[in-house]
């Protein structure tokens, strides 16, 4: 099983920010990165307070975001939060740049091969996932599960998201490799729930004994 972002997915931008400063050039409005990111701490700040956060997987995937970047435009100080928001929200996958990893469909193809099921789990809507895979035109048909924060209503590293996707494909955690970019979401998510865990990390980044590798060709023979 995989994790998506950073794992099978590449994009072009290092913090979300990034998207919605595009989104805004669009627009004609000009932010600084700098702004950007301060106004999420912000925004995060109040989504908190307001029991938004917690409801992610839980709301409706569009109310969620709507909400989300109407925060984030009002501490922008942009006063026409709410339909911008909309704006951003329903333009958000047209500015970001997805592409799969040069391997990913060498070694998905390899594991299915050896009759090995294949799962995702993303801490993204479903609907968001799709749209995703669509962009970098790898078949939702080649995964056996795909879980997203609104399968269960329940976010990595929640030990019962991995949970929820063993007993779907029927397999015993012991059995079930999961690989990812996130130290707490996927590496220690999928430990907690007993599965074996392994990190990605491309540009070793991380300094760590924890199992990792720097390309997922590495699976093919950690597998038997
Ligand atoms: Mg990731």
């Amino acid at each position: 099983m995989f994790d998506m972002g950073g794992t099978l997915v590449s994009f072009d931008v290092e913090h979300p920010g990034e998207i919605f400063q595009r989104a805004l050039i669009s627009l004609g409005i000009s932010r600084s990165l700098a702004e950007t990111k301060i106004a999420f701490l912000n925004a995060e700040k109040e989504a908190k307070d307001l029991n938004l956060l917690s409801s992610f997987g839980k709301m409706d995937r569009e109310k969620y975001w709507n909400q989300w970047d109407a925060l984030v435009l009002k501490y922008l100080g942009i006063a026409e939060n709410v339909e911008l928001a909309r704006i951003v929200q329903s333009k958000w996958f047209d500015f970001v740049n997805f592409a799969l990893y040069p391997e990913v469909k060498d070694v998905l193809m390899k594991l299915q091969q050896r009759g090995l099921k294949l799962g995702l789990i993303s801490t993204g809507y479903e609907d968001g996932i799709h749209l995703i895979l669509e962009k970098v035109n790898l078949e939702k048909a080649t995964f056996d599960i795909i879980v997203g924060v609104d399968t269960i209503e329940k976010v990595k590293p929640d030990p019962d998201i991995f949970r929820y996707a063993i007993r779907k494909l029927n397999v015993r955690p012991e059995e079930a490799i999961f690989v990812g970019d996130s130290v707490e979401a996927d590496y220690r998510g999928a430990k907690s729930a007993g599965l074996h865990a392994l990190l990605i990390d491309r540009i070793e980044k991380q300094q760590s004994d924890l199992r990792t590798i720097k390309n997922l060709k590495e699976i093919l023979s950690q597998i038997n």
